[in-house]
C-alpha cells in the first residue's frame, strides 16, 4: 500500500489524483491533504479519505476543522504546509500546489525525507515551478537523499518514459509539443483584444485558471523548456518546442542513433498521474484509446507569432543560468509571470500585457547567482514588485494625454 500526501487537493491535478486513489483502494491510500481555499470541497474529501493529517492556509477554517474532526491533525498557514511535508506518514508527495508556493514544500520533504529510516520517498511534482524557480538546489538535494522525482506534467511524464530502458546520456534532442492553446494562428491585432473567458477556454485539457492562461501565452511551455533541463540535465540548446495542436502526442526524445521515441495517447492527465504512483508498473485506467485512422494525420508545425517570445525568453533566461550559473532569471520569469496572470485574471491588465510586461521585466533583471531558498523567494519578490511598478507607469501614461506611448520600457 502506498501511501499518499496530496499537496493542492482541491486543483484540478489534485481531484483527479483522489478519482485515481478511490479507484485503486488496494494499492493507494491519500493520508494526507492540503489546500488554500475551498474548504467544504476538502470537508468533502476528509469525509471520503479519512486522512491523518490536512493543512490549510487560514486559522479560522483550521480551527473549524480541529473542532469538527477531534482526531484529525490540523496544520496551518505557511508554517503548517511545511509540517505537513515533515510527516512521516506518507511514502509519496504528490505536489500541485500552483506556483512558486510549491517550492519550500518540496525541499522540506526532500530534507526529512531523506532522513526516514526506511529511506523510500517519492515526489511526483506536477508543480513545475519547483523546477523552473529551484531546479538546481531540488534535484542535487533529491539526488544526495536518494529521492526520486518523478514528473507528472504531461510533457515530462512523455519524456521520462520514452526514457525508460534508455541511457540518458544518448539524448540527442527532446522535442516538447505544445497544442498553440486556444490562440494558435491569433494575429497581433486578434491578441489584443482577447479577454479573460476567452484565455479560459482551453481547447484539449480542463486545467486550472493559472496554467490555462499560460498555455495561452504560451509562458507555460517556456516554464515547461525549464522544468525539462533540471530534470533530464539536457542543456535547452538541445530542447525544443513543437506545435502540436491535436495534443496526441505527448513528446519526443531523439537519441544519438537517430531513433525518435514518442508517447502517445488521449490527452487526459489521468495517464501521467496514476503513471507517477504506479511506476514502474502500470495500472489500468478508464481513459479513452485514440483511433488514429480516424484522426488520419498528426500535425507539427515550428512555433511562430507572438506567443513565441515566450519561449525565447525561456532560453534567453537559461542561457545565462547555464554559462554563468545564474538562476535568478527563471525566478524572475516565472515570479512576474505569476503576479501579471492574476491581473489579468482580475481584469486589470490585457492580454499582451502579460508578455510585453514579462520582457521588460527582464530587460530590467540584474541576473545573478542564487545560494538557496531566501535567495530564491527574494528575486521572486523583486520580480513580481518589478512587474506591478510597470504595470503602474503604464496606466499612468494611458491616463495622462500626451504621455509617453512607451513609458513601460525600463530606462
Ligand atoms: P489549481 O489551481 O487547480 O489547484 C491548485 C491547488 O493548490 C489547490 O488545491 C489550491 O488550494 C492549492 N494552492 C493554491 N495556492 C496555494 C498556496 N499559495 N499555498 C498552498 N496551496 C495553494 O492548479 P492545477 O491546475 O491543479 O495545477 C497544479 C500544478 O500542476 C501547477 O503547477 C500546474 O502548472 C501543474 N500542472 C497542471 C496541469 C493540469 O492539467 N491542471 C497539467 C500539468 C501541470
Ligand atoms: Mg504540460
Amino acid at each position: 500500500m502506498k501511501r499518499i500526501a496530496v499537496f493542492g487537493s482541491t486543483g484540478s491535478i489534485g481531484t483527479q489524483a483522489l478519482s485515481i486513489i478511490a479507484a485503486n483502494p488496494r494499492r493507494l491510500e491519500a493520508v494526507l491533504l492540503t489546500c488554500r481555499s475551498r474548504i467544504d470541497m476538502l470537508r468533502e474529501q476528509i469525509e471520503r479519505f479519512h486522512p491523518a493529517i490536512v493543512a490549510v492556509e487560514r486559522p479560522e477554517d483550521a480551527a473549524e476543522l480541529r473542532r469538527e474532526y477531534p482526531n484529525l491533525r490540523v496544520c496551518c498557514g505557511r508554517d503548517g504546509l511545511n509540517e505537513a511535508a515533515q510527516a512521516e506518514e506518507y511514502d509519496v508527495m504528490l505536489n500541485a500546489i500552483v506556483g512558486i508556493a510549491g517550492l519550500e514544500p518540496t525541499l522540506t520533504a526532500i530534507a526529512f525525507g531523506g532522513g526516514r529510516r526506511d529511506g523510500n520517498l517519492t515526489i511526483a511534482l506536477a508543480n513545475k515551478e519547483t523546477l523552473v524557480t529551484g531546479g538546481r538546489f531540488v534535484m542535487s538535494a533529491a539526488a544526495n537523499a536518494g529521492i526520486s522525482i518523478i514528473p507528472v506534467d504531461s510533457e515530462h511524464s512523455a519524456i521520462f518514459q520514452c526514457l525508460a530502458g534508455n541511457k540518458d546520456n544518448a539524448i540527442k534532442r527532446i522535442m516538447l509539443t505544445a497544442s498553440g492553446g486556444p490562440f494558435r494562428g491569433y494575429s497581433l491585432e486578434q491578441l489584443k483584444s482577447v479577454t479573460v473567458e476567452d484565455a479560459l477556454i482551453h481547447p484539449n485539457w480542463n486545467m486550472g485558471r493559472k496554467i490555462t492562461v499560460d498555455s495561452a501565452t504560451m509562458v507555460n511551455k517556456g516554464l515547461e523548456i525549464i522544468e525539462a533541463k533540471w530534470l533530464y540535465g539536457t542543456e535547452t540548446s538541445r530542447i525544443e518546442v513543437l506545435i502540436h495542436p491535436q495534443s496526441i502526442v505527448h513528446s519526443l526524445v531523439e537519441y544519438e542513433d537517430g531513433a525518435i521515441m514518442a508517447q502517445m495517447g488521449f490527452p487526459s492527465m489521468i495517464v501521467p498521474i496514476s503513471y507517477a504512483f504506479s511506476h514502474p508498473e502500470r495500472w489500468t485506467t478508464d481513459t479513452r484509446g485514440v483511433d488514429l485512422a480516424a484522426l488520419g494525420a498528426l500535425r507539427f508545425d515550428a512555433p511562430t507569432g507572438e506567443t513565441r517570445r515566450s519561449l525565447d525568453m525561456a532560453y534567453r533566461v537559461m542561457r545565462e543560468s547555464e554559462e554563468y550559473g545564474r538562476d535568478s532569471g527563471a525566478i524572475a520569469l516565472n515570479g512576474a509571470n505569476e503576479a501579471l496572470v492574476q491581473l489579468f485574471l482580475d481584469g486589470e491588465i490585457a492580454f499582451l500585457d502579460i508578455i510585453d510586461t514579462l520582457e521588460h521585466v527582464l530587460e530590467r533583471h540584474d541576473s545573478r547567482v542564487v545560494k538557496g531558498i531566501d535567495d530564491i523567494m527574494d528575486a521572486d519578490r523583486q520580480a513580481r514588485e518589478s512587474a506591478l511598478s510597470l504595470v503602474r507607469r503604464q496606466r499612468r501614461s494611458v491616463a495622462t494625454p500626451g504621455a509617453s506611448q512607451d513609458a513601460n520600457r525600463g530606462h
